[in-house]
């Protein structure tokens, strides 16, 4: 029995405080990426988990800890490790590593997110596509290119695996 959450609850950041989860609704994405995230920042409309993606207020439930159960909560369907790992040691999003973020983010969940990852990879090759043949070859460019299509490759394995874990 799925509760009607209130909803417009703005989200607050409790430093040091108990990790807040959530996941997506019922129908929003497949059930296999219904992962239960923890809430880092944001306002009543949009937030922001841990792992470092954004998610939209009405699209998501608050939901209890994995293997945790709370009166008046849906239950969590699978956890997302990477909020549970950056929230036992504080890494904030965005804090990840000294390098620059490329436009493909490390973790792709959902059938929505590897659509607009192939998307903007498309996009690149193509940008590319159009200076090669002129000569136009910068190293720098193309080595970013490589990492991003390198962090795609395992996103996309990770993705596919995951996908058929659910079926
Ligand atoms: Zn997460």
């Amino acid at each position: 029995m799925c509760k009607e959450n209130a909803g417009g609850t703005p989200g607050r950041d409790v430093p040091g405080g108990q990790a807040r989860y959530f996941q997506y609704r019922i129908g929003v994405v497949p059930e296999w990426c219904r992962f239960a995230h923890i809430r880092h920042s944001g306002t009543g409309l949009r937030f922001q988990s841990w792992c470092d993606q954004m998610f939209r207020a009405v699209e998501v439930e608050d939901c209890a800890a994995p293997n945790g159960v709370v009166a008046g909560l849906p239950d969590a369907v699978a956890e997302c490790t990477d909020c549970f790992v950056r929230f036992a040691f504080r890494q904030s999003p965005g804090s990840t590593s000294g390098e620059e973020q490329g436009l493909i983010p490390a973790r792709i969940d959902t059938p929505g997110q590897m659509t607009s990852a192939m998307q903007i990879l498309q996009r690149e090759l193509r940008d590319e596509v159009g200076r090669l043949p002129h000569g136009e070859i910068d190293p720098g460019r193309l080595g970013k290119l490589a990492a991003e299509a390198e962090q795609f490759s395992r996103a996309l394995r990770r993705f596919g695996w995951l996908a058929s874990c659910g079926r």
